[in-house]
């Protein structure tokens, strides 16, 4: 048997409650099972001494928990990238590669709500068996689309699967993939209720009320939650009116929306991460300023209301939407909960529960993992700074000390994993601009 004894740590448990210093926390296999002195004494009396580590001086927290992390997705720069520049087997082996890195930046669970070729699932098992070294993982299949397409356009074909989408032209497709993703191993269907086209400005809401109660009824009576991608007001109310377990986004949320979420007991979560990172470092990293204009207001718009939810009691996750070229993986996982420090006006610990507690509602696992608790999970963080008082310490991976995931320490000490691109992996232009007449003849 494994005990493990952290002596002198200042414990941030996760429940919102203030740091506890100088606080012991004993773990045993994969659990926590005892924090506080008395507690720990109580067991360690009964059993064989534990290994003691000593972290006085540093937090001891809780492993970071992501609600949105697209691990199938390889860091793509474009639709055109993601849809036309991978396949099966080397997106699956791109994303056993690519989950370590989460593990490196102190997270130790993740939801996946849709991804590449079905793959979550067969990774989440794979690092469930030990195949693969990863975060805990609930993982989602294709996400549904309608043929109107949603978040990629023309690129969505008519029927069949293509990328992470799998399209549902009719109530009966929705039945029948539902039930198939379920079977496959889905833990999560994930619908994508808006979508973009190209003749339109913004997203249009793309599934009708009575299609989304299809799937919702479908996965409910197989006791499978439904997630939704809703860039609108009306998506947002319809989805939660649907029965939507976890609403991402939730663009521009109006009263009746909102209403809607509360009568359903929906949680919510925003991923701003994805915004904020265009709309604030875009210009870094080659983004143009009519795009990050757009995702300001969004931001912006989206906020006022978040805040409103949040303080009447609506559960606020925290995910980041990592697995895009602006949201690399293992980078930006923390990045969700700085955001709603400094735009939403929450305080550092409460913010600090959106990554931790209520991570555990995205993954279906409350009462098993986000807190320091005996009984729980042992997925714990070790870092030198107080995140309850700055939560951007936690995107600097040097102040890392320990980390646990499922019991078992992490070797944070090797170098981050490098790798060079795959043949065929990223988009080949000829040219930036059109090779005029006058650009050579200036
Ligand atoms: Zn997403």
């Amino acid at each position: 048997m494994t005990r493990t004894l952290l002596r002198g740590g200042t414990v941030i448990d996760g429940t919102g409650a203030p740091p506890r210093p100088d606080t012991p926390v004993l773990l045993e296999e994969d659990r926590i099972v005892a924090v506080g002195a008395e507690g720990v004494a109580a067991v360690v009396a009964g059993g064989p001494a534990p290994d003691e580590v000593d972290v006085t001086g540093l937090t001891v927290m809780p492993g970071i928990i992501d609600s949105h992390c697209h691990s199938t997705l390889g860091e793509p720069a474009s639709n055109d990238e993601l849809f036309h520049h991978r396949d099966p087997a080397g997106a699956a082996l791109m994303a056993a590669f690519n989950v370590r890195k989460l593990l490196l930046a102190g997270v130790t669970s993740f939801l996946d709500p849709d991804g590449l070729f079905n793959i979550g699932p067969a990774l989440r098992d794979a690092i469930e068996a030990g195949m693969v070294e990863g975060p805990t993982m609930r993982a989602g299949g294709w996400a549904l689309m309608t043929a109107v397409g949603g978040t990629a356009g023309r690129m969505i074909p008519e029927s069949g699967t293509a990328g992470y989408a799998e399209v549902v032209r009719d109530r009966d497709e929705m039945i029948t993939a539902t039930r198939r993703q379920i079977k496959q191993g889905a833990d999560v269907i994930k619908i994508h209720v808006t979508g973009s086209v190209p003749t339109k400005r913004g997203e249009l809401q793309v599934w009708t009320l009575d299609e989304l109660r299809t799937v919702c009824d479908t996965a409910h009576d197989l006791g499978v939650r439904v997630v939704a991608h809703c860039r609108g007001a009306g998506a947002t109310r319809d989805a939660a009116r649907a029965g939507v377990d976890i609403i991402f986004h939730a663009s521009y949320m109006d009263e009746a929306a909102l209403e809607a979420i509360h009568e359903a007991g929906s949680s919510l979560c925003p991923v701003f991460t994805f915004l904020a990172n265009l709309a604030e470092h875009g210009a870094k990293a080659g983004s143009t300023s009519a795009v990050q204009d757009v995702f300001r207001r969004e931001m912006e718009d989206t906020g006022r209301m978040m805040r409103r939810a949040y303080d009447e009691g609506v559960p606020l996750l925290a995910g980041s939407e990592s697995g895009f070229s602006l949201t690399p993986y293992g980078h930006w996982h923390y990045r969700e909960m700085e955001i709603f420090v400094e735009h939403l006006g929450l305080t550092p610990l409460e913010a600090l529960t959106t990554g931790t507690k209520n991570g555990a509602i995205a993954l279906d696992q409350v009462g098993e993992v986000g807190t320091i608790e005996a009984g729980l999970r042992a997925d714990v963080l070790v870092l030198d700074g107080d995140p309850s008082r700055d939560v951007s310490l936690l995107g600097d991976r040097r102040r890392f000390r320990h980390l646990w995931c499922r019991g078992k320490e992490v070797d944070l000490s090797g170098p981050w994993p490098e790798r060079r691109p795959l043949p065929g992996e990223k988009l080949a232009t000829w040219s930036a601009v059109p090779l005029t007449w006058d650009l050579v003849h200036p």
